[in-house]
């Protein structure tokens, strides 16, 4: 058995990550907000905060609120639920409209 030293070991390795093509490397990443699911209206956080998964006042939508960055047409990811995404016709006390 024949060994390999590490000068060629960092050659092959090399040589492997180049001929991986950038395009398939990022596929293999994970969507970072696709993934995450939607707030629960029962958490702690969103009963806090009086959320609710329909606004009830519709020129208030957290689409509409400095919080909120759009991840598609219908919801996107809020700072105050970093672990979750709102609908885009969602609402909660913490609503700061966007400057117009
Ligand atoms: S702070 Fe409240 S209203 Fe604003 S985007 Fe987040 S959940 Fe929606």
């Amino acid at each position: 058995m024949s060994k390999i030293t590490r000068r060629q070991f960092n050659k092959l390795l090399g040589t492997g990550i180049a001929a991986i093509p950038a395009s398939v490397l990022i596929a293999q990443l994970p969507s970072q907000a696709e993934d995450l699911p939607l707030v629960d209206p029962e958490s702690a956080t969103a009963k806090q905060l009086q959320y609710a998964a329909v606004t009830p006042d519709e020129g208030k939508r957290c689409d509409g609120c400095l919080l909120y960055a759009a991840a598609d047409d219908e919801k996107g990811k809020c700072s105050i639920f970093p672990a979750n995404l709102v609908p885009a016709e969602a609402w909660c006390s913490a609503y700061a409209p966007k400057p117009a």
